[in-house]
């Protein structure tokens, strides 16, 4: 079998990246490990969040406004090949203060954002109290809120990418790549069954990228970082996300929510750790009167592709003709999924970037 792009990883990367090229005309094929199938992106709580109310505009949350600002003309096109919506809203996210300093901060967070010309307001604890019952009983200091910033259904938008990369053609095959090597003129990719054929291979496998590139001598600067989220049903329906203390709050149907996450070492196997997941509890329903009476639906886990150089890694790899990668997207994949799909396409068929930023130059030896 021979195509004009492989994608190694059929998550929220590497999906975003073959709707992309597949919408462009590409031939494209995605193996995906049918064992892990999106593992990082469906424990996902679905924040499209820029920054934590930071009065600096780095260049990390420069690249999620774009991406942010690509993604309602993505996700309405995604949502009419489906038939159905995704749970995108927008401005529906409360940064939540739980002390007076953090009210401070983000109060000012919110008088820079409007200074700037962007939406912002700033709501007061009787206001947040009033507009989100689920904050109703929570000691809190007002909250703020951020128009560019969204909520989404991260398994509900990866179906459904998926689903519109096959209807474009992508074959994707439900398999593990056990390895890949430079033919010459291309790349011949190993899965446990097939292998293809290709111009250009894109490692998209998340934290898994790691021995797949050690495979080719490659050092992949990633740390894994596992994260549980506990989704529940609770007894009154959230009008809002919202952080709170370092948890998040993000509606789903009906009364469901998803709350999260943790943040650990990964030391192998991506299992839930029963001590993290009674802290996440515990901490939650201190927070919360709510969790004690929720229902428990599901408790998910995913490892984030976390970057030791704190930004994703999105590139050609220099001395390997064909190859690029596009990882590392540690707590933004969902919300730099359309900007890196749109990057992959630019670096391998475009001379023009537009988002630039997002580029990592790989260091030459
Ligand atoms: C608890 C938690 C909460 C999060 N909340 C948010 C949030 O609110 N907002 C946000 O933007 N981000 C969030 N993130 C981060 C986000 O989920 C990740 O950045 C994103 O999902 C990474 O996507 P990925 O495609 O790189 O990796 P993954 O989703 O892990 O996908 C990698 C894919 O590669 C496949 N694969 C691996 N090895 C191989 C192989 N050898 N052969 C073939 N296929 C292979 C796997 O099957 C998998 O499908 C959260 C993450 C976690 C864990």
């Amino acid at each position: 079998m021979r195509c004009d792009v492989v994608i190694v990883g059929g998550g929220i990367i590497g999906s975003a990246a073959a709707y992309e090229l597949a919408s462009q005309g590409v031939d494209v094929t995605v193996f995906d490990d049918p064992l892990s199938l999106g593992k990082a992106t469906r424990a996902a709580t679905g924040l499209l969040v820029v920054g934590r109310g930071q009065r600096v505009r780095t260049e990390h949350a420069q690249l999620l406004q774009l991406s942010l600002a690509l993604f309602e003309p993505w996700i309405r096109g995604l949502e009419k090949r489906a038939g159905k919506e995704l749970g995108f809203r927008r401005g529906s996210v409360l940064r939540v203060a739980r002390t007076e300093r953090e009210s401070t901060r983000l109060r000012l967070a919110v008088e820079l954002a409007v200074s700037r010309g962007e939406e912002a307001e700033w709501f007061t604890a009787e206001q947040v109290r009033e507009a989100e019952p689920l904050l109703a009983e929570v000691e809190q200091y007002g909250a703020a809120r951020f128009e560019i910033e969204a909520v989404v259904e991260p398994e509900r938008l990866l179906d459904a990418l998926r689903r519109g990369c096959q209807t474009l053609g992508v074959r994707i095959l439900p398999e593990f790549v056990k390895g890949l090597e430079p033919t010459g003129l291309g790349w011949r990719v190993y899965g446990e069954e097939r292998k293809v054929e290709t111009d250009k291979v894109v490692l998209a496998a998340g934290f898994a990228s790691i021995p797949l590139a050690q495979s080719l001598g490659l050092s992949l600067p990633l740390i894994p970082v596992r994260g549980i989220s506990i989704a529940a049903v609770v007894p009154l329906k959230a009008q809002f996300a919202f952080t709170y203390a370092g948890l998040q709050v993000v509606p789903r149907q009906g009364t469901k929510v998803v709350v999260g996450s943790t943040l650990e070492k990964h030391e192998g196997l991506p299992v839930i750790a029963p001590a993290k997941l009674a802290e996440l509890k515990r901490q939650s329903q201190s927070f919360f009167p709510w969790m004690a009476r929720r229902i428990a639906v599901e408790v998910r886990c995913g490892v984030r592709p976390g970057s030791a150089i704190g930004r994703p890694i999105v590139a050609k790899v220099p001395r390997y003709p064909g190859l690029s990668v596009a990882v590392g997207h540690y707590r933004s994949g969902v919300v730099l999924a359309p900007l890196t799909g749109q990057t992959i396409r630019e670096i391998l068929f475009s001379e023009r970037l537009s988002g630039a930023g997002l580029v990592w130059r790989w260091p030459e030896d």
